[in-house]
C-alpha cells in the first residue's frame, strides 16, 4: 500500500465521480494508542502513534459555493450542500464529518469555499482506529490546501475536534486529531491532554525485533451508548469528592482509597495508575526499553477490565491468547465495549496470530482482523 498507489486510486475515483482531475490528494492516518485509556477527559496523558493506513481525499475547488462529497465507503448519492447554509443539525450521517470540518474552518474565520471531494479509506470504521478523525483531518488539509490557507497543525486539530464535538455531536477528546496531524514516523506522541502539548517519543519496534499488532475483535459498541458518559460522570464525581479539579491532579493512587464508594474508588484508581503507566512507558521508550513496556500494556488491560470495567469478552480472550502465545504485553484499546486490542509481539508473530485465531474459532466467534501497526507519519499532501 504505497502512497503512490493510494493517490492513483483515489484520483481515479475522483475522475469517475466528477469527470475531471483533482487539484490535489491528501491522506490522514488513523491512530493506535499505545497506552493511556480514559485518561484524556481526565486531563491526563496519552501515548498514541499514527498508523500506515488512513483516509484519502482527492479534491478540487468549485465556484458555485457548493460542497459536494462522495465516499467510496458510503455508496449512494453524494452529499450536496450549499456551504453558506451548513450548520450543526443540518447534515446527518457520515457526511456530517467532512461538512463539520468546512463549518468549523469557516466559523474560525478561514475563508474556505466550495469543493468537490472524493473520499476513500484503508482503515476499518468503528474499530477504535479513529477513522472519524482521519476523515476530519484529511478534509481539513484538503480544504486549507485548496484555498491556500496556512493553518498551524495544532489549531487544525482543535478545529477538526470541534467538527466532531459540535457538528457531529460526539463528545470526544483531542487525542485522535492530534495523533493524525502531529505524529512522526517511528515515534509515538506523548500528549498532555490538559495543556495540549505533545512531544515525540521514539517508538521503533522493528529495531528491537518486535512489532505492534492490532487485533480488530469484530465487536462493536452501539453508537450513543450511555456507558461512556457514565464513566465520565463517575470520574468527575470522584474528582469532586477528592477535592481536585480532575483526576489528573491526584498523584498518589493511595489517595483514591479514601473514597467511600467502592465503584468510584476503582474508577479513580484506574485513572491515577494509568497516568503513571503512560509516563513510565514514555520514559522507558526514551531509554530504549520498549520490551519492558509490554508489562505496562498488560497492567493497563487488567486495570481497564477490573477497575474501570470497560473491557469486553473478545478483548479479554484476545489478550489472554496473545500473552500465552508469546506477546510481551497486550491490552484493549479505545473507549471499550468493542473495537480493537493492541499487542506488543515478537517480529515473527505467526504463533500469536494463530493462537488468537484458534481461540476465536473454538468459541464460534467470527475470525478477528489483524493489522500490522508500524508507527507512521502524520497527515500530508500526497500530490
Ligand atoms: P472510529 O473513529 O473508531 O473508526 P467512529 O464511530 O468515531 O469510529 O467513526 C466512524 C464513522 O466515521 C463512520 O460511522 C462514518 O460516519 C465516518 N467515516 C469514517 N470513515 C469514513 C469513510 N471512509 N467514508 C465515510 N464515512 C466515514
Ligand atoms: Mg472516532
Amino acid at each position: 500500500m504505497s502512497d503512490e498507489a493510494d493517490a492513483n486510486r483515489v484520483a481515479g475515483w475522483f475522475g469517475d465521480c466528477y469527470g475531471r482531475q483533482p487539484e490535489g490528494v491528501w491522506q490522514a492516518p488513523g491512530r493506535a494508542n499505545l497506552i493511556g485509556e480514559h485518561t484524556d477527559y481526565n486531563q491526563g496523558w496519552v501515548l498514541p502513534f499514527a498508523l500506515d493506513r488512513g483516509v484519502l481525499v482527492a479534491a478540487a475547488c468549485r465556484h458555485d459555493g457548493m460542497l459536494v462529497i462522495r465516499s467510496r465507503q458510503a455508496p449512494g448519492e453524494p452529499a450536496t450542500l450549499p456551504l453558506a447554509t451548513v450548520a450543526p443539525g443540518r447534515v446527518t450521517g457520515w457526511a456530517a464529518y467532512p461538512a463539520g470540518v468546512a463549518w468549523a474552518l469557516r466559523e474560525a474565520g478561514h475563508p474556505v469555499g466550495g469543493a468537490s471531494l472524493a473520499i476513500d479509506s484503508t482503515l476499518p470504521q468503528g474499530a477504535g482506529l479513529s477513522s472519524s478523525a482521519a476523515l476530519e483531518c484529511a478534509v481539513a488539509l484538503a480544504l486549507t490546501g485548496l484555498y491556500g490557507l496556512d493553518v498551524p497543525r495544532p489549531d487544525l486539530a482543535i478545529l477538526a475536534r470541534r467538527a466532531e464535538n459540535d457538528f457531529v455531536g460526539v463528545p470526544s477528546g483531542i487525542m485522535d486529531q492530534s495523533a493524525s496531524l502531529l505524529c512522526q514516523a517511528s515515534h509515538a506522541l506523548l500528549l498532555d491532554c490538559r495543556s495540549g502539548e505533545g512531544s515525540a517519543v521514539p517508538l521503533e519496534p522493528a529495531a528491537a525485533g518486535l512489532a505492534l499488532l492490532i487485533v480488530d475483535t469484530g465487536a462493536r459498541h452501539a453508537l450513543g451508548d450511555g456507558r461512556y458518559a457514565l464513566r465520565r460522570g463517575e470520574c468527575d464525581q470522584a474528582a469532586g469528592e477528592l477535592g481536585v479539579r480532575c483526576l489528573r491532579d491526584v498523584a498518589d493512587a493511595a489517595a483514591a482509597d479514601g473514597l467511600a464508594d467502592p465503584v468510584l474508588r476503582r474508577r479513580a484508581r484506574h485513572v491515577v495508575t494509568e497516568n503513571h503507566r503512560v509516563t513510565q512507558a514514555a520514559a522507558m521508550l526514551r531509554a530504549g526499553g520498549l520490551a519492558g513496556a509490554g508489562a505496562l500494556l498488560s497492567a493497563s488491560h487488567t486495570s481497564l477490565r477490573d477497575d474501570f470495567e470497560v473491557s469486553w469478552p473478545e478483548a479479554d480472550t484476545t489478550v489472554d491468547a496473545a500473552l500465552e502465545a508469546g506477546a510481551l504485553g497486550a491490552r484493549m484499546m479505545g473507549g471499550g465495549f468493542g473495537g480493537s486490542v493492541i499487542a506488543l509481539v515478537p517480529a515473527a508473530q505467526d504463533a500469536v496470530r494463530a493462537a488468537i485465531g484458534e481461540r476465536y474459532a473454538r468459541l464460534g466467534w467470527p475470525a478477528p482482523g489483524f493489522l500490522d501497526a508500524p508507527p507512521s507519519a502524520s497527515a500530508r499532501r500526497l500530490r
